[in-house]
């Protein structure tokens, strides 16, 4: 297969116990059933192009609003093949004793928290999604990652908020914040702590959606995770590629990345420029900070 990012991701719930303001999810009330998902992951495996490991993102929404789905797709597929591993991306709210312990011993679904939740620190690899939005000043931000850090958060993934109008004071601000960051990282790397920022590992040809092979909960396969942006209904079409039942083989041109960034400029409508614009500093930041983050290890 040809894409660019071989996971599969399975929009497990179309459903959000919150509402964050900069979310652009368009949230229809469907959860996936476990026959669609397991239908799906059964696909995604067939026609994986051998020596790639498997990888299966769990999304939303919120996804632990369907956990009974998930942990059985964990439970069903990982004995069987040894290098799947699976990620979540979650709220953190519904993270019970229950669940903790669950993820406590499954080291293969690997979490991302967007907020601080009661021993979520002490999760396998966990990944902390700090947003940085508007109004949020420098000095917090810093007082903020600190916390983080204290709490025993070593994992970071940095996301401005897209898709919203950024004024040029806030650009400015947020620059700021950045070489801020910057400079924690410099100081934890210098005594040769391992802090990590994820964003440095992940490309993806658009801002924030994944440019992968992405199931919707009723089970049609999608070339990127755009698709669950509210107002997409017009372009479904460009971007629908199959469905668990018919899963996709050589249409893969059309998630050509150049594609994509067009659907979703004009979907973005005034609020592109900002978009760049944030991109823009993230990807500075996380450039500047790998090269000074391999310096410091060699
Ligand atoms: S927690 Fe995530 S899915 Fe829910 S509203 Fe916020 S950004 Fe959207």
């Amino acid at each position: 297969m040809n894409w660019v990012d071989h996971r599969l991701c399975l929009l497990v719930s179309r459903r959000c116990n919150i509402r964050c303001g900069f979310c652009p999810v368009e949230f229809t009330g469907e959860d996936m059933s476990l026959e669609t998902a397991s239908k799906a992951v059964k696909s995604y495996l067939e026609h994986l192009s051998s020596g790639i490991s498997p990888k299966i993102k769990f999304f939303g929404g919120e996804p632990f609003l369907n956990w009974p789905v998930m942990k059985a797709l964990v439970d069903e597929f990982h004995g069987k093949r040894s290098k799947i591993s699976f990620q979540v991306s979650t709220n953190g709210m519904f993270l019970d004793e229950e669940k903790i312990s669950y993820l406590l011993t499954h080291p293969e679904l690997e979490v991302t928290l967007s907020f601080r939740t009661k021993n979520g620190w002490s999760l396998p690899g966990v990944w902390f999604t700090f947003v940085l939005t508007q109004n949020q000043s420098t000095e917090s931000v810093i007082e903020k990652m600190n916390v983080l850090i204290l709490e025993g958060y070593r994992r970071f993934n940095f996301l401005p908020a897209y898709f919203s109008k950024w004024s040029e004071n806030e650009l400015e601000e947020l620059e700021k914040t950045f070489k801020g960051l910057a400079k924690i990282f410099y100081g934890l790397w210098d005594k040769g702590l391992d802090y990590q920022i994820k964003n440095s590992e992940v490309y993806s040809p658009i801002p924030l959606y994944n440019a992968a092979l992405t199931v919707d909960a009723d089970g049609t396969v999608y070339s990127s995770s755009l698709i669950e942006s509210r107002g997409m209904d017009s372009l479904s079409e460009f971007l629908r590629i199959g469905s668990t039942t018919d899963w996709p083989k050589e249409k893969m041109a059309r998630r050509d990345g150049r594609f994509l960034r067009e659907i979703l400029r004009r979907w973005a409508g005034p609020t592109w420029d900002s978009t760049c614009r944030v991109d823009e500093l993230l990807t500075r930041f996380v450039a500047s900070v790998g090269e000074y983050s391999r310096e410091a290890c060699v």
